[in-house]
């Protein structure tokens, strides 16, 4: 995850919540990639370090387990780094070039100057990022699967030139629910519309309060659509089966109005955010915590992805009596 600052209901419901999950029936390794954030921000970097804690503060509190997962930092294992360099002797420019995210971002992020060696290579810095774990599996959501696609393609490149040193990793593929902003537009922080883990429950409220609805439902008596409400998605993620059906039905009979269906949404958000405020609290409070857990967690990263570069060294024949 790209340390972007305080983390926010579509980071819950598009990673979070499978994250945890995931700790039950893997070893997990979570990372928080420094090194991507400059791809994009290299001209800014003075949030990085702050927003690393906040994203580490979210990830304890929404329930992610250093007793069970190895959380890190990615430049704190500068094997990552050692590794890129190393795919990028083997891997054809083109397709990296390819990749559908590189033109799209470049053209949605108009205002920065992309046309960087270190954004090209980003899509192989997240290959190096998973085999450097020789990970069998990564969690992604649908829009990511193709950058797994490209890492397996990396790995049997690599594979056919120096031996079966890496795994494929399989993808495993999230469910992502819609999770839109206050103003309709898919939640994102730079958009100003999004509803903070660490939100109290009045700021939840009074976010919630101000959210577009069916813009064809103009007046109280008349009937709305929620299958084009984006309080009806957050209503999917959040609200209980029951919940759904009284806002659907009273939606579309005019039964119940837009700020009363805000309400009961509100009621289910703060009731699933009462833990992680809480525990957000505590960890708020403690940076030191926190800090120690991304320490110890990037060690135990350091360990791993060092005996993989020890077999990357010797398949690339990069050993030396001296070394
Ligand atoms: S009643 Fe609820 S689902 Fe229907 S338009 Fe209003 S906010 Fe949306």
């Amino acid at each position: 995850m790209r340390p972007t600052g305080a983390l926010h209901l579509g980071h819950l419901t598009g990673a979070l919540d499978n994250w945890v999950r995931l700790q039950d029936e893997y070893e997990c390794y979570y990372s928080i990639v420094d090194w991507h954030a400059l791809t994009t921000d290299y001209a800014t970097p003075e949030g990085i370090a702050q927003n690393v804690l906040e994203v580490g503060t979210d990830w304890l509190a929404a329930g992610l387990d250093p007793a069970r997962s190895t959380l890190f930092v990615q430049s704190l294992v500068p094997e990552h780094a050692e590794l890129h360099l190393l795919l990028s002797m083997v891997v054809p420019v083109p397709w990296l070039e390819r990749v559908p995210s590189y033109k799209d971002q470049q053209q949605q992020l108009g205002e920065k100057d992309l046309s960087t060696y270190g954004f090209l290579g980003y899509p192989l810095l997240q290959s190096a990022d998973i085999m450097v774990y020789k990970a069998a599996a990564v969690p992604v959501g649908e829009d990511q699967a193709p950058h797994i696609e490209m890492t397996r393609e990396v790995v049997r490149r690599f594979n056919n030139f120096y031996g079966p040193v890496f795994p494929e990793p399989k993808t495993l593929l999230t469910a992502t629910p819609r999770t839109p902003g206050t103003d309709g537009r898919k939640m994102s922080k730079s958009y100003g519309n999004a509803v903070l883990l660490k939100d109290t429950p009045e700021a939840v409220r009074a976010k919630l309060k101000t959210m577009v609805t069916d813009p064809a439902r103009v007046r109280r008596t008349d009937p709305g659509n929620p299958d084009v409400c984006p309080v009806f998605d957050l209503h999917k993620a959040f609200s209980t089966q029951s919940t759904q059906e009284w806002a659907a039905a009273g939606c579309r009979s005019a039964g119940i109005g837009c700020i009363e269906c805000k309400g009961r949404l509100a009621d289910h958000v703060i009731e699933r955010m009462a833990g992680i405020l809480e525990r957000r609290a505590e960890y708020a409070a403690r940076p030191d915590t926190v800090w120690d857990v991304l320490r110890d967690g990037s060690r135990r990263a350091r360990e791993v992805a060092g005996a993989t570069m020890q077999d990357v060294r010797q398949a690339m024949k990069l050993r030396y009596p001296i070394a």
